[in-house]
Parts: C-alpha cells; structure tokens; sequence
C-alpha cells in the first residue's frame, strides 16, 4: 500500500491537548502525516501535577448542580480553561453559547454523563476549528444499548457511514448517546475506547494513541528507574500485563482493534520522535529480551485446602469453587497439588466474607483443613518469547533467591505467556527491580 493511501486514527489524550502549547504539538504532528485523518481528542488535562483536569471540574460542576446551588464561578472556571487555549492558538472562535447552553442545561437537569462528556465535546471544537476540518458529535454517531454497552451495529454502521462521508473530521472521544436518548460516557479515560472504535469503523491501518509517555515501559517506573519501553507487545501480552496492574491505555480499547488486526501504536506527544510502543496481534519481530514485560500488584489471601485423595474426588474443585461464587468473590489463580489445592484472591474482596467463605467450602468439600493467609504478593513475569526459550525459570528464581527472597507460589500461566510467582508483600518492589535486572539489565 503507497504511503497516501493509508488511514490513520490518531487520539491524544489529556495532557497532550492541556494547554495551547500543547494544542500546536498536536497540530504538528497530525500535519506531519497526511495519512492522519480522524482525530479523537481527550478532554484537556492537567497542565503541571497540581492542576485539575477539566473532567474533573465538570464531575464537581455536576455534583455542585445537584444539590440545587449555582454553578456559574464553576463554569467560569472551566470556561477560562478553553479560553486560554483559544487564545493561545490566535483562533477566532467563541465557546461562548455553547457554555450557555450548558450552564443552563446542567442547571435544569443535572446528568453527571452529561456534565462529564463536556470536556471533550468542547475540546473537539477546538481541534476542528484549529484544524479546520469536520466536527462529528460522538452522541450521532456512538451508541449504546439498554445495558450500557456498546451498540454494535447501529455504532458501526452509522459511525462508519459519516465517516465515509467526510474525509478527516474530529471525533470527541468518552461518550455516546445512550439507549434513554441521554448522553452517556464510558468509564474513565475512556476516550481511548473511542479512537480504537473509530478506527474499526473507518478500517484504519493503524490506531496511534499519543500520550505523555513513549510507549509501554517494561516495569512500573515508580520500581524500576528508567525502564526500558516496549517496542513490540501483542494483544495477549498486554491484557496480562494490564490485568495486573500496568496501565497506560483503557483496558476495553484493545477489543474493537483486535480482531480487525489494526495494531495500536502508543507515541509520546512530548517527543513524537520515538517510535513508541506497537501493540500487535501477532509479529515476528525480534526481540531483544524473552521478558516483554513484568507487573504485579500487592494485598491477595491465599485459601490453603487439603484433604486426603483430593486428587480422586471428583467435583472437588467445583464445590471448592461455588464457596466463592456463593460469596460473589471472583478468584484469580488455583495452583494444586495432589491433596491440596490453593486459591487466591483479591484480599479486599475476601476479608470482610473470609468466615462466610471458610464455612461454605467445609458445607461444601467437606476438607480436612482449611488455612488462610494474607499479605501475598503477586509478581507476573510476561513474555510471547518464552515457551521457545530455554531457562527463563531458572533464570529468575536465582535472581529471586539471590535477593533472599521467598517464594510463596508459582503459577506458569497455561498460556506460557506468563509466569506468575506469590512472594510477601514486603518483597514486591525488591522482586521487580531483581526479575528486570536478570532479564532486562
Ligand atoms: N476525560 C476523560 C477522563 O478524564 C476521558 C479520557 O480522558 O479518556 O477520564
């Protein structure tokens, strides 16, 4: 395919659209491609880490609005937000009636969606305007069915329709119209829904998701200093990874992308010269370490059941399992042995129903004992490269064990995807830093 005849769908999130500075580093980066032709813009964020982002001044606008006093110093404030970036782009251009409009609308009939997908409703303004392109509303063109999911195919049909329609446009990313006829967002940060929407419904070749970082680092930087970014991780790879705690693109972006095979790639607005991370379905690419990534997140109880010839009862772990679904807690590993069998979960949702469980699964097994313990941490090791590779568990349980630290579980994900390991929650942070320093260096 000739360069020219590719489609990009490009979303920046908050702090890339924060200020009118920011505003021109957006612009320049879309006029650098022309490829890049739909443009799903967040709300504007914050500009330095004491600033609050407009989401956040509309949430408070709402809430003031519902106990039935006057917005118009909340309003104001939001509205010398974007007019400081309308000014700092020289625009001739007014949000003058649309804060009217607003004002008077969240007055009359708070509606906390509403309120909240201001943020990039007005902000896709701007852009189309300083752009000078199409401004499509996200609430003709999004929509979601009674149970608050996404409507497929009046979405896709009617989204792609109007962008076939209109060559480039600005597509305000987090909301859509609900089945109510209000408008109605999707959880927060959830303008990178959208762009991976659009872009399954214009078939873009790529979906490029500009952000303040230059891509997926392999470890929490709050760990490990400077970590390395990812170059390439796949689908698979990154739900393991989010799942356990890593974070810098919504959870539910991935799905419409996924089965399209249009890739994603995280780029940094601040320095739109690193080639950022690619998100694939699947890739030959090399790599340069078995490890793509490693993330963990403290705080889960382990619920130690042994009884003797478990191994030959059949239906054991399905009543040990309805303990839990009986107690509406979601478990998140099963290792087992031969007699015994531990499940682990989520120390928040466990321990105020810890009793109720422990009871349930005596009801229900009828075990010999039953042990719980808390403060376990859990450490996943991810990586697509290393069921072709030889030694990686060796590898990092010596790194492990040379840090003195003890193992509580190993979990090698059936997917030999990942490998997940339990140590104390006080030798988290020291777990990270050894397993990045084995692999990555
Ligand atoms: N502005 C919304 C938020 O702050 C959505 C987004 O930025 O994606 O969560």
């Amino acid at each position: 395919m000739k360069g020219n005849d590719m489609k990009k769908v490009v979303k920046f999130g908050g702090s890339s659209l924060a200020s009118a500075e920011q505003f021109k580093k957006v612009g320049n980066i879309i006029r650098a491609d022309e490829s890049r032709v739909y443009v799903v813009p967040s709300a504007p964020g914050k500009r330095n880490s004491a600033d609050t982002k407009v989401t956040d001044m509309l949430l408070h606008a709402y809430e003031t609005a519902s106990k039935g006093e006057d917005i118009t110093g909340e309003m104001a404030a939001i509205k010398a937000r974007y007019d400081e970036i309308i000014t700092g782009l020289g625009l001739d251009f007014s949000l003058d009636r649309d804060f009217e409009e607003i004002t008077e609308k969240l007055t009359a009939e708070p509606l906390m969606d509403y309120a909240a997908s201001r943020g990039e409703f007005l902000n896709g303004k701007i852009m189309a305007a300083y752009l000078g392109i199409t401004f499509i509303d996200a609430a003709e063109v999004i929509f979601f069915n009674a149970e608050g999911n996404l409507n497929d195919y009046k979405t896709y049909k009617t989204l792609g329709q109007r962008l076939k329609e209109n060559e480039r446009a600005v597509i305000p990313g987090f909301y859509g119209m609900g089945k109510d006829g209000n408008v109605k967002t999707f959880s927060r940060g959830g303008s990178d829904v959208t762009g991976s929407i659009v872009a399954k419904a214009c078939r873009a070749d790529v979906y490029e998701n500009w952000t303040d970082v230059s891509g997926f680092l392999v470890a929490d930087p709050r760990i490990v200093p400077n970590p390395k970014a990812i170059k390439y991780i796949t689908y698979r790879e990154l739900r393991e990874l989010s799942y356990m705690g890593a974070s810098v693109l919504h959870e539910d972006a991935i799905f419409p992308v996924r089965h399209c095979g249009i890739p994603i790639n995280i780029r940094n607005t601040n320095a739109p010269e690193d080639n950022g991370t690619w998100i694939v379905e699947s890739t030959c690419q090399k790599q340069d370490y078995v490890v793509t990534g490693i993330a963990g997140k403290k705080d889960f109880c382990t619920i130690f059941i042994s009884k003797a010839m478990m191994n030959s009862e059949i239906g054991f772990g399905r009543k040990v399992l309805q303990a839990f679904e009986e107690n509406n807690i979601s478990f998140e590993h099963m290792p087992s042995g031969i007699d015994t069998m531990t499940i682990v979960v989520h120390a928040d949702e466990f321990i105020h129903k810890e009793q109720s469980v422990v009871s349930a699964i005596h009801r229900l097994a009828e075990p010999d004992s039953v042990e719980i313990e808390s403060g376990l941490a859990l450490v996943a090791v991810v990586g697509r490269g290393m069921k072709s590779a030889s030694g990686t568990a060796g590898k990092l349980f010596t790194a492990l064990a040379k840090e003195g630290i003890n193992i509580r579980m190993i979990d090698q994900g059936s997917s030999e995807l990942n490998i997940i390991i339990g140590v104390d929650n006080k030798d988290f942070e020291t777990a990270i830093k050894a397993i990045y320093n084995t692999f990555i260096g």
